[in-house]
C-alpha cells in the first residue's frame, strides 16, 4: 500500500482513532464506522479533526472504494460486518500492522520492540522502555499499554519529527491477529497460557498461533526472546519454527540447561542468588537487588534485561534500571498494612495464570479476593496453592457459582460480596495480623466496574478508609 492510499477504520477506539488520524497527517483519507452510540471521546476526536465517520451502525453500501480496512483489536474477526469487508475483497488489517507500514514507508529504521503473551506485557514493555529512557534513548512506548503506535506516528509525522530512537510496543493477541508483515526486530513472547479462550474457539492452538505472529515476519537479523518453560511456546517453536535467533530465558533453570548455540538466560549454576544471560557475553544480575519482586517479575527483568542487551545497552545501566523500575499500578501493588494485615491490590490479574504467580509470591495465609466475569476459566491448576495458602475466599462477582464450586472445601470460610467496600471490610473483619488480604480476582470486572483500573481504584480507595 501506498502512503496516501484511503483506508477504512473499523472501531473508534484509540487504534482506531490513531490510524484515521495518522492517514490524515499524511494527507490520505480516512473513513470511519462504529456501531456504537458514539459517546466514548473517539468520536469527538474525529469531529474536532474533521474526520468523516458514522456511528450507530456500519453502512457499507455508502463506502467508497477502499482497499484497505483497519480492524479494531476489539472486533472479533468473525464478526459481519468483517466478513462483509472481505466478501467485497478488501485487505483487513490491523492498527499495529498499518503503523508498522508506515514506519517502514517513511524510512525508519530504528528499533522496534515488541513484547506480547498471556500475563506480564504491560510490566515488561514499562521495563524496557525505563532501561532505555534511563540510558537516555528517546524512545515511543506504545500499543495496549496506552497511545496506539499509529497516533504516536502521526503525531510525529505532524511536527515533522523523525524516528523515535526506539520504539517499545505491547501488543495483545487481537492486534497480532490483523498483521501480515509487522516485523520486530526484537520480539518478546513472555507466555502463552489460556486467555481470551472465548475469542478463539475454546482453542489453544488458535490462541498459541495468533501469538506466533509476533516471529512470523522476522528475519534472521531480528531476536526472539521467549520463556524456555513455557510449553506452548515450544510447540509453535517445533511446528512453525522461526527465522529469527532464539534467545530462550527461564526463571525455573540454569543457564546451561536452557542455552542455544551459546545463547539464553537462567539462573547462575554456580549461586542461585544471580541470574546470568548469554548473548556474545555474560551479563549477571543478583535477584534481590530487583524492584519488583516475585518469581513472574524475575522472568520479566530477565526478558526486558536481554533486550537491553540485544540493543547493546551499558550493564551497569540495566542493572540500575531495574533497581529503580517502581512497577505498574494494579499489578501486586501494595496498598497499605492496617492493622498487621497487608492489602494487595492485583485487580488487573484477569485470568488463572495470573493468580497463580500471586499466590506463589504472596505471604500466607492468604485471604483471597476473588470473582467477576469467568472466560472460561479452568480451576485446576489453583488447587494446591489455595489449598496451602489460602484461608478465607471473598467472591466478588454476580454470579460466584463456578468459585464456590472449585475451593469452598479447600478454605475455612467463604464469602459473598457485591463491591469493593464491601470485600475490604470483610477482609479486615476475618483477618489477623500478619495475614495477607490479596485482591486478585481471575477474572474480567465488567459485571460489578467500568474497568479492571476502576475496580483496582474502589479497592484501594476502601483499604484507605479503614
Ligand atoms: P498484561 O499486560 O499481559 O496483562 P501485566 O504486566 O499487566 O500483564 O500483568 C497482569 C497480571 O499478570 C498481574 O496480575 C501480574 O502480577 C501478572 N504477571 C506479570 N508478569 C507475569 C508473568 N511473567 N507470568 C505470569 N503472570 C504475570
Amino acid at each position: 500500500m501506498n502512503l496516501t492510499d484511503p483506508i477504512l477504520v473499523l472501531g473508534a477506539g484509540e487504534s482506531g482513532v490513531g490510524s484515521a488520524l495518522l492517514a490524515k497527517s499524511l494527507g490520505a483519507r480516512a473513513f470511519v464506522s462504529d456501531a456504537g452510540e458514539g459517546k466514548g471521546p473517539g468520536v469527538a476526536e474525529l469531529k474536532a479533526a474533521g474526520i468523516a465517520h458514522e456511528i450507530g451502525g456500519h453502512q457499507p453500501d455508502g463506502w467508497q472504494d477502499t482497499t484497505v480496512v483497519i480492524k479494531s483489536p476489539g472486533i472479533p474477526d468473525n464478526a459481519p460486518v468483517v466478513q462483509t469487508c472481505r466478501n467485497q475483497g478488501r485487505e483487513v488489517i490491523s492498527e499495529i500492522e498499518y503503523a508498522s507500514r508506515v514506519h517502514k514507508a517513511l524510512g525508519h529504521t530504528t528499533p522496534v520492540v515488541a513484547v506480547t503473551g498471556a500475563n506480564g506485557k504491560t510490566t515488561t514493555t514499562s521495563m524496557i522502555d525505563h532501561m532505555l529512557r534511563h540510558e537516555g534513548w528517546d524512545t515511543d512506548c506504545v500499543g495496549n499499554i496506552g497511545t496506539s503506535w499509529a497516533r504516536r506516528l502521526s503525531e510525529r509525522v505532524a511536527r515533522n519529527e523523525g524516528a523515535a530512537e526506539a520504539t517499545v510496543i505491547e501488543v495483545s493477541s487481537f492486534q497480532l491477529d490483523g498483521t501480515r508483515t509487522f516485523r520486530p526486530n526484537v520480539g518478546v513472547l513472555l507466555n502463552i497460557t489460556p486467555d481470551h479462550l472465548d475469542r478463539y474457539g475454546y482453542e489453544m492452538a488458535n490462541y498459541a498461533a495468533s501469538k506466533w505472529r509476533i516471529t512470523a515476519s522476522q528475519t534472521e537479523t531480528d531476536h526472539l526472546i521467549y520463556n524456555a518453560d513455557c510449553e506452548w511456546t515450544q510447540r509453535m517453536l517445533d511446528q512453525r519454527g522461526t527465522s529469527a535467533q532464539l534467545l530462550p530465558v527461564s526463571a525455573e533453570r540454569t543457564l546451561d540447561e536452557v542455552m542455544r548455540d551459546g545463547h539464553g538466560g537462567g539462573l547462575d549454576p554456580q549461586d542461585n542468588s544471580q541470574f546470568i544471560l548469554q548473548h556474545f557475553n555474560s551479563f549477571s544480575m543478583t535477584i534481590q537487588k530487583l524492584a519488583v519482586q516475585g518469581k513472574h517479575n524475575l522472568f520479566n527483568s530477565m526478558a526486558a534485561s536481554m533486550s537491553g542487551r540485544v540493543l547493546d545497552l551499558r550493564k551497569e545501566g540495566i542493572r540500575e534500571s531495574l533497581q529503580s523500575f517502581e512497577g505498574v499500578e494494579h499489578r501486586l501493588e501494595f496498598v497499605q498494612e492496617v492493622n498487621g494485615i497487608t492489602f494487595i491490590n492485583d485487580s488487573k490479574a484477569t485470568n488463572v495464570n495470573s493468580v497463580w504467580y500471586a499466590l506463589e509470591c504472596a505471604n500466607a495465609p492468604v485471604i483471597w479476593i476473588a470473582g467477576g466475569i469467568d472466560k472460561g476459566n479452568d480451576y485446576s491448576t489453583l488447587l494446591p496453592l489455595v489449598r496451602d495458602k489460602v484461608k478465607h475466599l471473598i467472591c466478588m462477582g454476580k454470579n460466584n457459582a463456578k468459585l464456590h464450586a472449585a475451593f469452598d472445601d479447600l478454605v475455612e470460610s467463604s464469602w459473598d460480596v457485591s463491591s469493593a467496600e464491601e470485600a475490604v471490610a470483610k477482609a479486615y473483619e476475618l483477618g489477623m495480623p500478619g495475614e495477607t488480604a490479596l485482591l486478585s480476582p481471575a477474572c474480567a470486572s465488567f459485571d460489578l466496574f467500568g474497568s479492571y483500573e476502576q475496580r483496582g481504584r474502589a479497592f484501594k480507595a476502601a483499604v484507605r478508609q479503614l
